[in-house]
């Protein structure tokens, strides 16, 4: 099956006592067993739920993958992960990227002796020089989040696998459908399935997919274990979402790219970041490992300073004012006080997140007015 095809139909089929197109949701906590411990495959809805079921197929066969395990959240996820870790492994990651994450490393799991090294990867060579003996496990966000680098997955997934360390990629800003890490060589990947998955703003969860058996079944063990599972109804709106990715990712895509080009050549812009602009560092790059370059992008004002990038992003009318990303909607974000906010200032600046750098979640409505809505917040 196809890309395409398998947003609609893997890992559904039509209801075997119905006929439902769609999954049922199967609102129940626990499930009865004609013996003891003899059950259909579920026992308690925190271990597995057949609506949630249908979710992590569909999942796993979006990225390649033989497995998937869906959490309430992409931090739960995120938690998930890294809790396969122990006391005294080290992890190397980007520096550049999403601010949550950086407070969970940083904020719990070194606080339970996991070590973590923050480089720019995509600088190989320091991907190199971060390798040691204990190193475990190496975090790849890429694009980055907010500068839209590119990491080289392809690279990262081959030192990690010289080194004995597992490569994870979290692929939330570039979706399966423009990148899917396992085919680079990757050994995971992990989604908010809030921002694009979900694609309407409407609920938050996470996921993580892979092929190696081992490491889900540690993963499945920590879904049991510590349970940050998705609810029923959660599992339903994001089965409802996949189904439109391509066509809402390709409009969005679309727009950022004429959105990209036009603030390139405003006179009122510093610079713009969107790995489809040739000008782009790593352009190349992307265009090699990314079927098309996302709908993300931030960007500056010339010389300005934090108050013009605040009344800016006051001023816009129908990108709105917001954390969070790939929506329908379009959103305009202040990364360094929202979701940067607990990145300390010294960290920030030194990765390049300046205070006057502006994020744009592009959506699709018609880009004319998107155009239109940038332009009237430039009038002073
Ligand atoms: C939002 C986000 C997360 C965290 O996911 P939640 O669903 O908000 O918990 C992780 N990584 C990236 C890149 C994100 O954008």
């Amino acid at each position: 099956m196809k890309f395409n095809t398998k947003t609609i139909h893997a890992g559904q089929k039509p209801d075997e006592l119905t006929g439902a197109v769609m999954p049922p949701v199967y609102f129940t906590s626990t499930y009865v067993q004609a013996a003891p411990n003899q059950h259909q495959g579920y026992d308690y809805a925190r271990v597995g739920n057949p609506t949630r079921t249908a979710l992590e197929k569909l999942i796993a066969g979006l990225e390649e993958a033989d497995q998937c395990a869906c959490f309430s959240s992409g931090v739960g996820a995120i938690d998930a992960i890294m809790k396969t870790l122990k006391p005294g492994d080290h992890v190397i990651s980007t520096n550049d990227l999403y601010g949550g994450s950086y407070r969970l490393f940083t904020q719990v799991f070194e606080k339970y002796g996991i070590e973590f090294s923050f480089v720019d990867m995509s600088n190989i060579e320091e991907v190199e020089k971060s390798v040691k003996p204990s190193t475990k496990l190496m975090w790849i966000e890429t694009p980055t989040n907010p500068l839209l680098r590119i990491i080289d997955i392809k690279k990262v997934a081959e030192i990690a696998k010289q080194a004995g360390a597992l490569s994870v990629v979290d692929n939330t800003f570039a979706t399966p459908y423009l990148q899917q890490p396992l085919l680079l060589g990757a050994d995971t990947v992990m989604h908010s399935t809030t921002k694009y998955l979900g694609g309407h703003s409407d609920v938050i969860g996470g996921a993580v997919a892979s092929s190696d058996a081992d490491f889900m079944e540690k993963i499945r063990f920590q879904v049991k274990t510590t349970g940050a599972v998705p609810g029923p109804m959660d599992c339903y709106l994001l089965l409802r979402g996949i189904k439109t990715l391509s066509v809402r990712v390709e409009r969005s895509v679309y727009n950022a790219k004429i959105i990209a080009k036009h603030l390139n050549t405003h006179e009122s812009v510093g610079c713009v970041h969107y790995p489809g602009l040739l000008s782009h560092l790593h352009h190349e790059l992307a265009a090699d490992q990314m079927s098309d370059f996302g709908a993300m992008l931030s960007f500056e004002l010339k010389d300005s300073t934090f108050e013009d990038a605040s009344l800016f992003m006051q001023k816009t009318k129908i990108f709105a004012l917001a954390e969070s990303l790939g929506g329908v909607e379009s959103l305009i974000s202040h990364p360094a006080s929202m979701t940067h906010g607990s990145i300390p200032k010294e960290v920030r600046e030194k990765a390049g997140l300046k205070d006057t750098l502006i994020r744009l979640s592009v959506g699709i409505e018609d880009v004319d007015d998107l155009l239109e809505d940038l332009e009237q917040a430039f009038d002073k």
